[in-house]
């Protein structure tokens, strides 16, 4: 039964109750057409009122600029790590781009770029990842074609609370992680993707906001599907978009602005990650956050029991004795051990005070 558990999964991660179950409602009939989104054509009349309507909430909730369009991809979040290179190096003539490594996922989306041109991390390989250097450490060229960072770690759960300053070189974020849990200033950006099976639906499909200026430089080696200029030109439609996985986009955007946005989604975040960062702050012999606290995301908190690099008897049973009060998926990523909640915009307050009152009575127990 879904009230019987508490889902606090890093992604593909807990939906809203209101989109599951107007998703259930339309699954056999959708709009009552006898068929249901998965059934019906991509550029029948209905499907196009389903992205077009995604489309204007998107642009409502982040108040997206005239110049910059909107895509709906396959491919994840990896399919760009080479799509932002294939489309992007060209854009100044060194082909060379900088890149803010502050985690396993920007790390990634180097090393894919470095198959396409020429990548300069912005300061030497940090030995982990728990913190966001200095900006002024960072040795930007101002002649790169972009600068790209991301903007939550999903799995180091480091955030960055601003926007890189990049004297006018276009900016590349991935919000894979955090797009839509505060309002975020679309003019600073060049690009900004983000899969959305964390905070704004299900996989299958990649939100990608481009700048108009910057599209149609791709290399000439770059897939047809990963061209921008291609799929701007056809709406999506280059080739059959993930129908379905907009369609629940759509239903999350709408209940995203029932609930007052991104600003009330801030709100949210704020008061659920300070509830949880108090509660690990306040027992400092038991719970660890490795993550210095500029840097901590809102989105994904990962700590450790017992010791700074984790008591893995402890934590073992922590997950044990968590998975019987029904909180499911609290296990760290498998690179870096110890335990990990996110907790993405659906995740309520209620589900984080759940979780709150247990670790105490854990430390109760088990200190
Ligand atoms: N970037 C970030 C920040 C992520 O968290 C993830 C996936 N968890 C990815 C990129 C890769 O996304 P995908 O699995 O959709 O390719």
């Amino acid at each position: 039964n879904r009230d019987q558990v508490i889902n606090f999964a890093p992604g593909p991660a807990k939906l809203p109750q209101e989109v599951l179950e107007q998703a259930q409602k339309d699954m056999l009939s959708y709009n009552n057409l006898g068929i249901s989104v998965m059934e019906m054509s991509h550029r029948s009349s209905d499907f196009s009122k389903i992205i077009n309507n995604a489309e204007n909430l998107l642009r409502e909730l982040l108040q997206i600029p005239d110049n910059y369009k909107v895509l709906y991809l396959q491919g994840g979040g990896t399919g760009q790590f080479s799509a932002v290179p294939l489309n992007f190096l060209n854009l100044k003539e060194g082909h060379t781009a900088d890149y803010i490594v502050t985690g396993a996922w920007s790390a990634k989306a180097a090393k894919e770029a470095e198959k396409y041109g020429k990548v300069n991390v912005v300061y030497p390989k940090l030995d982990k990842y728990t913190t966001i250097p200095d900006p002024s450490t960072w040795n930007l060229n101002p002649e790169a074609s972009y600068v790209y960072y991301c903007a939550n770690e999903t799995i180091h759960g480091v955030e960055f609370q601003f926007v890189p300053e990049t004297n006018g070189v276009p900016i590349v974020a991935d919000m894979s992680s955090n797009i839509l849990t505060r309002p975020v200033d679309i003019s600073k950006f060049g690009l900004i993707y983000a899969g959305a099976q964390k905070n704004i639906g299900c996989a299958g499909v990649t939100l990608v906001i481009v700048r108009e200026d910057l599209i149609g430089r791709a290399m000439k080696e770059c897939p047809s599907v990963l061209d921008y200029k291609n799929q701007v030109g056809m709406n999506s439609m280059f080739n059959t978009p993930p129908t379905w996985s907009i369609y629940i986009m759509g239903l999350v955007f709408q209940w995203l602005k029932n609930l007052g946005g991104a600003a009330a989604m801030e709100e949210l975040n704020r008061k659920k990650s300070e509830s949880l960062y108090s509660t690990i702050d306040s027992l400092p012999e038991f719970y660890f956050c490795p993550v210095d606290k500029p840097a901590r995301s809102r989105m994904n908190v990962p700590f450790r029991i017992g010791s700074p690099s984790g008591d893995e008897t402890l934590e073992k049973r922590f997950l044990e004795e968590a998975q019987k009060r029904g909180f499911v998926s609290l296990k760290g990523h498998r690179s870096v051990g110890g335990l990990r909640a996110s907790l993405y915009n659906a995740v309520t307050t209620q589900d984080v005070d759940k979780l709150v009152s247990f670790m105490k009575e854990f430390h109760q127990t088990n200190q």
